[in-house]
């Protein structure tokens, strides 16, 4: 297939159009580079640099596109809280013309970057698709408003159009060969701070909280590996290419392993395997944290076939360690 991956030269869009190179696919890349990088781009992909909306009819008027992956987005929690224009255009009004374009040109396909952040405070763990989405930032909110218009467009295009949102738990690890991994200029992740701490890039790391109601007091997330989401959007593809969307077109996935790891386990599993101490110190909690977020993956695994291969926290933290250091190594 030929397929467009928007955001393809950040971190989840970077592993998932090489993920599609490796199978087999054209791929073109559509990156306005504002918070991606060029060499992030898989060689063997055609770049596109430009916001997508702008470029949407020019990169799929050419015709012959299969489907799009839609990476492309704002994805910071606390500065979609100081700008939310940003977020609600970024987001939400680039998407709804993109899904335009691809009703324009007649591009049967669509699998969307959404998140965990759409639910907000579970009152239920793990978290089913079915669960309420009360999200409670302007981030998962804008992501929320995009599965909506999704969901509608899909409904009303019948056979000619199907969708798959991927809500995303907490992406971490790195693609080996090439190397891809997490690049952001304002890192925020727990993952990639703590091994700056081991990498000397930072003093210590501090724990958002410790009075959470969890066996450690830390809060709890679902660590999934990157290059096991990338597939998921392979899968979701297969799925829409067989013609087997859900009833109205548009299927909503939660795409974590299903098992928590506490601040704690995770600062733990980086001095294990970086034979660091990392220091750490309780901060105040974060505005908008949930205590807990662990997805249940039951319907990516009924629906799509998915099945993570390196659920392993300290594998994921290993791969992420490589990928730091050889960054750090130039
Ligand atoms: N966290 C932390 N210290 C940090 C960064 C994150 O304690 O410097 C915590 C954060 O409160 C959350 C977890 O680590 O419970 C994962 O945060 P991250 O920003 O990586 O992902 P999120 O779950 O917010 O999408």
């Amino acid at each position: 297939m030929t397929l467009v991956v928007t955001g393809g030269a950040g971190y989840v869009g970077s592993v998932c159009a090489q993920h599609l190179l490796d199978a087999g696919h054209d791929v073109v890349v559509v990156d306005d580079l504002s918070t991606g990088h060029e060499d992030a781009v898989p060689s063997g992909a055609r770049l596109v640099v430009g916001d997508v909306a702008e470029v949407a009819d020019e990169v799929l008027g050419a015709g012959g596109v299969d489907g799009v992956i839609h990476c492309a987005a704002r994805s910071l929690v606390g500065e979609s809280a100081e700008k939310p224009a940003k977020y609600w255009h970024g987001n939400v009004v680039t998407t709804i013309r993109l899904l335009d374009a691809l009703r324009r040109h007649e591009v049967p396909r669509l699998v969307f970057s959404s998140t965990a952040a759409t639910y907000g405070e579970p009152e239920t763990s793990p978290i089913t698709e079915d669960a309420p989405t009360r999200p409670t930032n302007t981030y998962g909110a804008t992501k929320l408003a995009v599965d909506h218009a999704i969901g509608t467009y899909a409904a009303a295009s019948g056979r000619a159009f199907g969708a798959v949102s991927l809500r995303y738990f907490n992406v971490a690890g790195a693609h080996a060969a090439p190397t891809l991994g997490e690049r952001h200029t304002v890192e925020t992740h727990l993952i990639p701070l703590v091994l700056q701490v081991a990498l000397g890039q930072r003093d210590e790391i501090a724990i958002f909280g410790d009075d959470w109601p969890t066996a450690d007091g830390t809060c709890v997330r679902d660590y999934i590996h990157v290059d096991d989401l990338a597939e998921a959007h392979l899968l979701a593809l297969d799925l829409l290419a067989r013609g087997e969307a859900p009833e109205g077109g548009h299927l909503v996935c939660n795409l974590g392993n299903g098992t928590g790891f506490s601040v704690l386990e995770v600062i733990e599993a980086c001095r294990r395997v970086t034979g660091h101490p990392i220091p750490a110190r309780v901060a105040p909690r974060r505005t908008g944290d949930p205590g807990v977020l662990v997805a249940s993956s039951a319907r990516a695994r009924d629906e799509l076939g998915w099945k993570p291969a390196h659920t392993d926290l300290d594998r994921i933290v290993a791969d992420a360690w490589d990928f730091a250091r050889s960054r750090a190594a130039g």
